[in-house]
């Protein structure tokens, strides 16, 4: 064989090796909680602490302490001795588009600030109610570098950090509608897939659980015999980059 076609062989060679490298061919799984809700601390923490996993809590900062919520202690506690994420999700579930531009600003930034003096360092935002009008996106973009929509989008690298999707669990869903999901995901070569939850129930609460916790049990225990990497969304989202 020619020299020359020797370098083009080994500069192809090269190039698969650092493209399987930087591009798992397995998705990375990120699993959030929104809007604060008091047993994501006492009860999701738990089981995802038993594989050694974290995630990212989206707050409403002026919601935080009401009751049935997270307290601020438990939130810092989860930043700072669980190594949890705390994104953004407005101050007070504000929906943007009912919202005039100085409305929409201080929802933005004063949780944002909030966040940063709680310590926090945000740096992951999730659209209350999946919307944001085109002229409050620049508000949003000034402090946050990663935005997660509320539509199930199949995400590949290069991830469009603007438009992070995410699968909700829903009342009454069995943990089967998410590990088919992530087996989709897995068989279309998917780099990214984040499965969302608000409530995490004991079995014997009397409230209409958002996801009752052996439920989200057996979805944890489905992506550890997966093998599947778990990450907090910014911490996936710049592995990915
Ligand atoms: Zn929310």
């Amino acid at each position: 064989m020619k020299f020359w076609l020797w370098i083009i062989l080994a500069l192809s060679l090269g190039s698969c090796t650092f493209f399987t490298q930087t591009k798992p061919d397995r998705p990375i799984i990120c699993f959030t909680f929104d809007d604060q809700h008091h047993n994501v601390y006492h009860l999701a923490r738990q089981a995802l602490s038993d594989y050694g996993w974290r995630a990212t809590c989206f707050v409403n900062s002026g919601a935080i302490g009401a009751s049935g919520l997270l307290s601020l202690q438990q939130l810092q506690e989860l930043h700072q001795d669980w190594n949890w994420e705390i994104g953004g999700h407005t101050l007070n579930h504000e929906d943007l588009a009912e919202l005039d531009y100085s409305e929409a600003a201080y929802a933005i930034e004063q949780d944002y600030q909030n966040l940063v003096n709680w310590g926090f360092n945000p740096r992951s935002f999730a659209l209350p109610k999946g919307v944001c009008p085109a002229a409050y996106f620049p508000l949003i973009k000034s402090h946050y570098d990663y935005l997660r929509g509320s539509t199930d989008l199949a995400m590949h690298v290069p991830l469009d950090p603007d438009v992070l999707g995410y699968l909700p669990f829903q009342s009454g869903w069995t943990a089967q509608i998410i590990t088919d999901r992530i087996k989709r995901g897995i068989i279309n070569g998917e780099s990214l897939i984040i499965i969302g939850f608000h409530r995490i129930e004991d079995p014997n609460s009397i409230y209409n659980a958002n996801c009752p916790i052996d439920v989200f049990r057996e979805i944890l225990s489905f992506v550890k015999q997966q093998n599947l990497e778990v990450l907090p969304l910014a911490e996936a989202v710049q592995k990915l980059k």
